[in-house]
């Protein structure tokens, strides 16, 4: 699987090239990272036994600036997957204007079967064996799937630590005390709803619709896929399902996401939740809850499937079911190249991960440029920046399609392309 997204990635790039004309030997430079490093972590465990987990951090390239990408904690992690994410960290970076490069880290473990203190002791050890290739101007990490704020705590803590004074800017998405930014949490999923909407007010086939007859399907329901259907849901979309890995919720009527969060926090996975409709005043009739298959949320007839969980969900074997007419993937790889043809052939739009999902990573960029400046955002601000900076993004990308007569997603790796292989031949690498 994780295999098949390295691939992907660099078949889209290729793609991209085909168009553009890049000189082949840039091109080359962009097929593999720069450097992948593997550690292996001894851990004493609360019972006394040791365990050796394994972590990567795969920096794919620095051309545009210090490596940037998130950590990932999940028992399926391997080095294929993190120099997949690495590099679509790079092409996410330059096609939405960042100073930087693109970096990912990982480790195989399920945290969930881990206690706080072994956490804590596994996280600081990830930073100690990779501190000599990471800091403000060289690599810094950021959460990604099953880390938080409280895990950038103890890694810039230990970074800190090694290095002899407070160094806020060597992570980003950290606490709020700690040189974190309060909007950065949401800044992945706030991103999204701006191009998202962006497209809506541009489309045909949508800007005359309310948000209220949109219908929507989320697949993931963890930092990005909760926060974004909740900030859809309170803009007024109709948000008919959302699932985690253990299965899915769908009313047609709407749910109340506020309430499904609630419950979720208390009672854990979505589908044993108590369900939650919006409740509609003309809608006589009661109709329950329905509980699905994650699978069968994605092939769900809504107007806009947001998958937000993990790759290859979006597959040759299902494209041809898909009944949205919109796909914004705020996963990372969640449609392979073929079912992105087969989607393209149904006229069903795809508003690509490097730019729907990019506002993590701007969010990030204003938390390390405060740091290092010792400047904090005001809330208002930091929502004001990200919106510039992800419609800047989405039009740039927007005129490339127009101008190569392409699709989103092409033209998004066209324009990071372009950056990408002008300061290749700016530094003489190729
Ligand atoms: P998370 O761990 O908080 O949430 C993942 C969610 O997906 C959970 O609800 C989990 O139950 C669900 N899930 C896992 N397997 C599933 C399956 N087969 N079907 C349905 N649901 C499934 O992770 P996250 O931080 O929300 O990241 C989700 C995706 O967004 C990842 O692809 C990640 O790389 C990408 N992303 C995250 C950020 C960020 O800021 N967190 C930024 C950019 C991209």
């Amino acid at each position: 699987m994780t295999d098949s997204l390295f691939k992907n990635t660099l078949t889209y790039l290729k793609r991209a090239a085909e168009l553009v004309k890049i000189d082949p030997r840039a091109f080359a430079i962009l097929q593999a990272p720069k450097r992948s490093v593997e550690v292996n972590l001894p851990i004493r465990m609360d019972d006394g036994s040791q365990q050796i987990f394994t972590g990567w951090r795969v920096q794919y390239n620095d051309v545009l600036g210090p490596y940037k990408g998130g950590i990932r904690f999940h028992p399926l992690v391997s080095r294929q997957e993190v120099t997949a994410l690495s590099a679509l960290m790079t092409w996410k970076n330059a096609a939405v204007g960042l100073p930087y490069g693109g970096a990912k880290g990982g480790i195989a473990v399920d945290p969930q079967k881990l206690s706080t203190r072994e956490l804590e002791e596994l996280s600081r050890k990830y930073v100690d064996a990779i501190y000599p290739i990471i800091g403000p101007e060289k690599d810094v990490p950021a959460p990604d799937v099953n880390t938080n704020p409280q895990i950038m705590a103890w890694m810039v803590d230990e970074f800190s630590r090694l290095h002899g004074y407070a160094v806020p800017a060597a992570f980003t998405g950290k606490p709020v005390e700690l040189g974190g930014i309060a909007g950065r949490d949401a800044s992945t999923s706030q991103g999204g709803v701006f191009v998202l909407e962006w497209f809506l007010a541009n489309s045909e086939q949508f800007k005359s619709r309310q948000p209220k007859d949109i219908s929507v399907a989320v697949q993931g329901f963890g930092n990005v896929g909760a926060t974004i259907a909740q900030i859809l849901f309170h803009n007024g979309y109709r948000v008919v399902a959302v699932s985690d890995s253990e299965g899915a919720l769908y009313h047609k009527n709407g749910l109340d996401i506020d309430a499904v969060l609630k419950s979720q926090q208390k009672k854990g996975k979505v589908a044993k939740n108590v369900c939650y409709p919006v409740k509609i005043k003309e809608v006589q009739e009661d109709v329950a809850c329905e509980t699905l298959t994650s699978a069968q949320l994605l092939e769900s007839d809504v107007d806009i499937l947001i998958p937000s969980a993990i790759e290859n969900q979006l597959t040759a074997e299902n494209a041809s079911r898909i009944k949205a007419k919109l796909v914004l993937e705020m996963a990372n790889g969640p449609t392979t190249p073929e079912a992105e043809e087969i989607l393209e052939e149904r006229g069903i739009v795809v508003l690509p991960d490097i730019l729907a999902n990019a506002g993590g990573v701007v969010g990030s960029y204003f938390e390390w440029v405060g740091n290092q400046q010792g400047y904090t955002w005001s809330n208002e601000d930091f929502a004001d920046k990200l919106k510039n900076v992800m419609l800047k993004a989405a039009t740039e990308i927007d005129a490339a399609r127009y101008e190569y007569k392409t699709d989103f997603r092409t033209a998004a790796y066209i324009v990071a392309l372009r950056r990408l292989s002008k300061a290749i031949k700016l530094r003489g690498w190729a």
